[in-house]
């Protein structure tokens, strides 16, 4: 009851990248940021088990960004020329690759990492990958002219990627759709059938992480749009409830999310956000405990799974270790009480 795990994302150590930041340079090249992407992935899995997680991931450690991660590893996109694009309906501007071809893995994408926390854990594994939409929403196209096609060509790399870290023994697959609570109606029109064919095929869990987005302004100027309730997850959640995705990851703790509209993933696993990412608050077990109680109402308990509300990577290390232990002990205390 009550297994633990994080969104995916921990913040990178200061010999590894810069700090404090969504988009950090790396501190090294070559075979020296290897190793430093290796040592950082071993610390993140040892604290994972020390706070007492029971999913534990390898924290992203050796990707950029949750996103352009995986599209360093593609044929048919130029990183080169970036280009400035407004993303998340233009909520902010990010400096974007272009697809300029046709798309094709160049190998596998995180079999190292996957590979080094299986040999190092044996907890359950989880490796994250951004989720079709939201790529397409995070680069630019001159190539396929199609959104709908261009996310296809994408689900179907990560569906090999995905296939592959199978193979490698993770246990959790997980895609990030962030562009879910964006773009609504295209999640029911070729979002959720993107997602599907990313995950076809797969015998391992699957999860798709539905957010409100990190804890940086620019994401905190847009809650502030969204008014006293946000119902973007009512629109999305029924036809999620009959996609063939077994788990979904949720915002709930200090966000204005009715807890009820929960109850619209019947029959799948909910990973409730328990830990807020856009607060150095740090939590108490008490807090944790309190939130689980309040999804309770609409979660089986054998489905419920306290998570954090996104990822942490733009955090304090110090900061984010506090609360990796604030969700396992709230999750130990619900499940005493
Ligand atoms: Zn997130």
């Amino acid at each position: 009851m009550f297994e633990t795990t994080i969104a995916g994302s921990l913040p990178k150590p200061f010999w590894l990248a810069e700090t404090d930041k969504l988009w950090p340079a790396w501190k090294s090249s070559g075979a020296d940021l290897e190793k430093a992407k290796r040592d950082a992935t071993l610390l993140w899995l040892k604290e994972q088990e020390d706070a007492g997680l029971d999913i534990v991931t390898d924290g992203e450690q050796s990707r950029q960004h949750f996103v352009h991660g995986f599209l360093e590893a593609i044929e048919g996109i130029d990183f080169e020329h970036k280009v400035k694009m407004g993303i998340r309906d233009n909520r902010y501007d990010a400096m974007v690759p272009v697809v300029v071809g046709p798309l094709r893995l160049k190998g596998r994408v995180h079999q190292t990492e996957a590979r080094i926390a299986r040999a190092h854990t044996k907890k359950k594994l989880k490796i994250t990958m951004p989720g079709p939409m939201t790529i397409v929403d995070t680069i630019a196209d001159r190539h396929y002219g199609d959104k709908v096609k261009l996310a296809m060509a994408f689900a179907e790399l990560l569906n090999q990627e995905a296939r592959g870290l199978e193979k490698d023994g993770v246990d959790v697959i997980q895609f990030d759709e962030p562009a879910f609570n964006v773009y609504m109606s295209d999640v029911k029109k070729w979002g959720i059938k993107a997602l599907e064919r990313a995950a076809r095929g797969l015998e391992c869990t699957t999860c798709v992480h539905i957010c409100y987005g990190y804890g940086i302004k620019a994401n905190l100027d847009w809650k502030e749009t969204l008014g006293g309730e946000w119902r973007q997850y009512e629109q999305i959640f029924p036809a999620l409830a009959k996609s063939r995705i077994k788990q979904v990851s949720l915002e709930c703790i200090h966000s204005h999310v009715p807890p009820e509209l929960m109850k619209l993933l019947k029959g799948k696993d909910v990973l409730v956000g328990v830990i807020d990412v856009a607060s150095d608050k740090v939590e108490t077990p008490q807090e944790v405990a309190a939130t689980i109680k309040r999804a309770l109402k609409y979660v089986p308990r054998n489905r419920l799974f306290p998570c954090t509300n996104c990822g942490m990577a733009p955090m304090r290390r110090e900061i984010a270790i506090a609360k990796l232990k604030a969700l396992a002990a709230g999750a130990a205390l619900a499940r005493k009480r």
